[in-house]
């Protein structure tokens, strides 16, 4: 298709559309380089219990450190490495390097329990994944209760058997299964009754409202938060609040029996040799409470 209008005739739509495909070229070659050069990091953010406010577990977050560019969040790139298959390859050095960080944060005094939860592509979900998943955890010390795996509804979308059997034998094996953003995209209860779900995530987008002026629609999500709630727990499901920004948003949380809760009042994801740090030093993020 060509832009009849511009005065240039074509050449401004294929301007953008060349301008695009550049872009596309060099996320490509980003993440080639940052295969080749380890250049993937899992960043962790605390996963807070709202009772005892206690640290109870880690979200491994992925970052791509470029040689030139600095700290790269995944919106930038990881549609393309879907969309191109690395993202396979990406996951595992994700998975690694989470398993290796939580075994470094499992010495520390008291955080022995301490769990790590992995965000998982579906393109992941292929045969040989329960195995790696095991294999990895072995050669890390760490425990299968340990690990999380993190699915969004994309994982499930199609009600395949196959991705089901893989979910079932990582669960099998002792892993927990966490249910991403939960409330948003499609049909997400049925879900619940086919997968072998441990915990729900409710999506960023509920808290979010909570203390700006959109009073009504405040209101709305909380009575929903408390209605997910209410069913996660009848599943037997635990229930993580995510995107927990203010004070007022947490006391919501307390108040409606949410289980835990993770967002940047606590901490952002954090590269974890510095989280390390912090905590054998003095500020545990634990130790910022709130009243
Ligand atoms: P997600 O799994 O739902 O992760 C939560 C996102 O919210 C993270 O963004 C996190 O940094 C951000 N966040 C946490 N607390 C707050 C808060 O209080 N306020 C706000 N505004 N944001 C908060 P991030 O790290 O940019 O990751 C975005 C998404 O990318 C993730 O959403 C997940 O879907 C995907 N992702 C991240 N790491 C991986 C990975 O290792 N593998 C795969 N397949 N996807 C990943
Ligand atoms: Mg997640
Ligand atoms: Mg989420
Ligand atoms: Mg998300």
């Amino acid at each position: 298709a060509r832009k009849r209008d511009g005065k240039n005739g074509a050449s401004v739509y294929d301007d953008a559309i060349s301008d695009r495909t550049r872009q596309r070229a060099e996320i490509e070659k980003d993440i080639s380089e940052a295969l080749e050069n380890s250049w993937f990091e899992a960043h962790f953010q605390p996963i807070v219990d709202v009772e005892t406010q206690e640290t109870r577990g880690y979200e491994a977050l992925m970052r791509l450190r470029h040689g030139k560019k600095g700290l790269l969040a995944p919106a930038n790139f990881i549609a393309v490495a879907e969309e191109t298959g690395t993202i396979g390859l990406i996951g595992n050095q994700i998975l690694d390097d989470a398993l290796k960080n939580l075994a470094s944060i499992s010495k520390l005094p008291g955080m022995q329990n301490a769990y790590v939860a992995v965000n998982f592509s579906p393109l992941q979900f292929e045969p040989g994944l329960p195995i790696r998943i095991a294999s990895q955890a072995s050669r890390f010390g760490i425990r299968p209760s340990q690990l999380v795996v993190e699915i969004t509804e994309a994982v499930l979308l199609h009600d395949n058997p196959e991705v089901r059997k893989i979910l079932d034998q990582i669960h099998e094996f002792g892993c927990r299964i966490a249910l991403d953003d939960f409330g948003t995209g499609y049909s997400s209860l049925s879900y619940l009754s086919r997968v072998p779900v441990d915990i729900i995530k409710i999506d960023q987008s509920f808290v979010r409202s909570i203390g700006t002026d959109q009073a009504i629609v405040a209101q709305k999500n909380r009575m929903l938060m408390e209605s997910i709630n209410a069913i996660a727990h009848k599943m037997n499901c635990t229930v993580i609040a995510e995107g927990v920004e203010t004070t007022e948003q947490f006391k919501l949380l307390q108040s409606l029996g949410v289980d835990c809760a993770q967002g940047y009042l606590f901490s952002k994801p954090r590269f974890v040799p510095d989280l390390i740090r912090e905590m054998t030093t003095s500020r545990k993020p634990a130790e910022i409470r709130i009243a």
